[in-house]
């Protein structure tokens, strides 16, 4: 980071120019026009701060891999804007209670400040990110007040809407709308002028997931260098997705002549970075997850038969007995920094190798499946605990029945299809990879995963804790969240415990403005756990808003009967969860019967 502090002295920008963009941004939900603001600050902003500005724009202060979190508690905040206007804690809990919005209420307040302003300092947005990166390094005793003695310095010197955004960043509560694909539109038109540019830009995005990384090149030496865009180590690559298919027909269908076949394991993708003895380990939302799989780090410096190379593999937990695989959701009891040696010891996994993206300085991307298995097959090797992903080709509908009963029968969820010629689209969901599942032939048809965003207390056995939970789907349009249900069973005694206690630590003073629901709730969540959840039926609902309109006028989805699977998506952010559009396929697909069914219903008992 040295070069960033080099880099500032040098630069100033005004962090006011930055507010009045947010606050125009803000306004605006249509991407033209947020894009049109994105150019014109980017044009404004001194090069060399470029990445600064990009991170900012996405609510954070370095790419999300480096887990670099500023973690300010509203509590925290309500004291520092406190301290700085010199009003009491009750009047700003006041504030906030009425608005709901700490970022606005620390506006308010700084309106109310009767100090004359000609004596401050003008804010930048160097000073900006220094503060907040020096709050984001702080930890242990004492930090808490010094944390609170430089947002209230930021403050003392912050006009009312810059305030705002500190504020706003500060809590991670920033939305500008802006998706990564808006900034990249926008890198494009702002430093090359032709937004065609932006598949340059995007493809370094994808192998590097660090767009502030990916502006700076841009900006300062322009799209030629971009496309000379290389991985390198400990940057993760954004992950290839599979498409869903239904049966084994629909395979033979979409799928060329003969194709691979591999087991669709059911743990957690890892993402592996070896370089001589260092090993970084990132999950399927490329975080920093190395802590956590220590033993991941110590078996695979021996079984990887390479000096440098990023590989793609599932970790899957055993019985270190039978070597049976077991549930996904022992992994959950990996997931602690306290007594994590007992839980290795306790919980053993297997890591099993699907892919090679990188090694001894060759890109693999570009490579064939077929020729990257194949090199894949020669850097690994196996052992008790590092595995290939079992795989076959294959080329009807017979022997793919016959190996998804293989892999079903060892306890995997289904297979992966994939195409012998395919490179490895990073980043991308596509039909190079296809995934079949076992349960897509009952009843739903899929699983989704749903964000929990309220709770209701239990009664009972459950009382103390949340006995059902509201959920919702992810709405990427306006980027918020859409209640799709109430779900109360699938629920184990440990799993409730569990659950309350990570919501415990996500509850609202109020409804979070990016969750639109007409439900009430006895508790409402900051929107960012997961949970996967099967269901009888999708149905057309009055009361929810998850596809609000798109069949019937007033009518959102419902899920009928809606149990929870027993697996937290912890992988998952809340913006890979199940989306409006997808419950609307999942709608369509029910079978003709059922939709003639509910309709009936609807009309008959006047739900509508
Ligand atoms: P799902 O809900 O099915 O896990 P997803 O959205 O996480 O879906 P998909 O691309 O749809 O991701 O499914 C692929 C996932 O399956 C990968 O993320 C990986 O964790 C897992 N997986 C298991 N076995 C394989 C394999 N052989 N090849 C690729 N991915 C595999």
């Amino acid at each position: 980071f040295k070069f960033i502090t080099w880099v500032y002295k040098k630069n100033l920008m005004e962090f006011s120019i930055i507010s009045e963009m947010f606050e125009k941004m803000e306004k605006t939900t249509k991407r033209i026009e947020l894009t049109d603001i994105l150019v014109e600050l980017l044009k404004k902003t001194p090069k060399k701060i470029i990445p600064i500005v990009v991170y900012l724009l996405q609510g954070i202060i370095r790419p999300n891999f480096e887990g670099v979190e500023l973690g300010i508690a509203e509590k925290l905040a309500i004291r520092a804007i406190s301290k700085s206007v010199g009003l009491s804690i009750k009047k700003i809990e006041d504030d906030y209670k009425k608005g709901g919005d700490l970022g606005i209420t620390a506006s308010n307040m700084l309106k109310l400040k009767t100090q004359t302003t000609f004596t401050e300092q003008k804010i930048t947005v160097e000073r900006v990110y220094e503060t907040l990166f020096k709050i984001a390094k702080l930890e242990g005793k004492g930090s808490q007040d010094l944390k609170m003695k430089y947002i209230s310095s930021l403050l003392n010197d912050a006009t009312p809407l810059e305030a705002k955004f500190v504020l706003k960043i500060l809590l991670g509560t920033l939305r500008l709308g802006v998706a990564e694909n808006t900034v990249m539109d926008a890198l494009a038109i702002a430093f090359t002028g032709k937004k065609e540019n932006k598949m340059q830009i995007e493809n370094a995005y994808n192998v590097s997931s660090d767009l502030g990384k990916v502006s700076l090149i841009v900006a300062t030496d322009g799209i030629d260098e971009i496309k000379k865009f290389k991985i390198s180590m400990f940057s993760p690559i954004r992950p290839m997705l599979a498409d869903r298919i239904q049966s084994e027909e629909d395979a033979i269908k979409k799928m060329p002549e003969l194709f691979a076949a591999e087991y669709k394991l059911d743990g957690e993708r890892v993402q592996i970075h070896k370089l001589a003895n260092k090993i970084i380990l990132f999950s399927r939302r490329l975080e920093n997850i190395t802590e956590y799989y220590p033993d991941i780090v110590e078996n695979v410096e021996k079984s990887l038969n390479v000096d440098e190379g990023v590989f793609e593999a599932e970790i899957v937990p055993i019985n270190e007995n039978s070597g049976e695989f077991l549930p996904f959701q022992e992994l959950m009891h990996r997931r602690r920094k306290y007594k994590l040696e007992k839980a290795v010891s306790e919980y053993p996994i297997t890591v099993n190798f699907f892919d090679v993206l990188y090694f001894d300085k060759k890109d693999c991307l570009n490579l064939k499946y077929s020729e990257r298995r194949k090199i894949l097959e020669k850097l690994v090797n196996e052992d008790n605990f590092s595995k290939l992903v079992p795989m076959l080709l294959v080329k009807n509908e017979n022997e793919i029945e016959d190996f998804l009963e293989n892999s079903i029968n060892s306890g995997c969820e289904g297979l992966m299809l994939k195409i012998l010629d395919a490179p490895y689209r990073a980043g991308a969901r596509g039909s190079n990879w296809l995934k079949l599942k076992r349960e897509y032939r009952n009843e739903l048809g899929d699983s989704l995963d749903l964000i929990v965003i309220g709770g209701y207390f239990g009664r009972g056995r459950r009382t103390g804790l949340y006995g059902t939970l509201l959920l919702g789907t992810y709405n990427p349009e306006n980027d918020n969240f859409h209640s799709v249900c109430k779900v109360g069973t699938g629920f184990t005694d440990e799993s409730l415990d569990q659950l309350y206690q990570i919501l415990s630590n996500k509850v609202t003073l109020k409804k979070n403005s990016r969750i639109v629901s007409e439900m009430e709730a006895d508790v409402w969540f900051e929107p960012e756990l997961v949970l996967e959840i099967v269901a009888s039926e999708i149905t057309l609902s009055p009361i929810h808003n998850t596809g609000l309109n798109l069949i019937r006028k007033g009518s959102g989805f419902a899920l009928r009967f809606p149990k929870f699977t027993g697996k937290i998506r912890y992988e998952k952010a809340v913006e890979d969860a199940s989306t409006d559009e997808e419950v609307l396929t999942l709608y369509k697909r029910q079978s003709k019967f059922s939709q003639m069914k509910w309709t009936f219903m609807l009309e008959k008992y006047d739900i509508n």
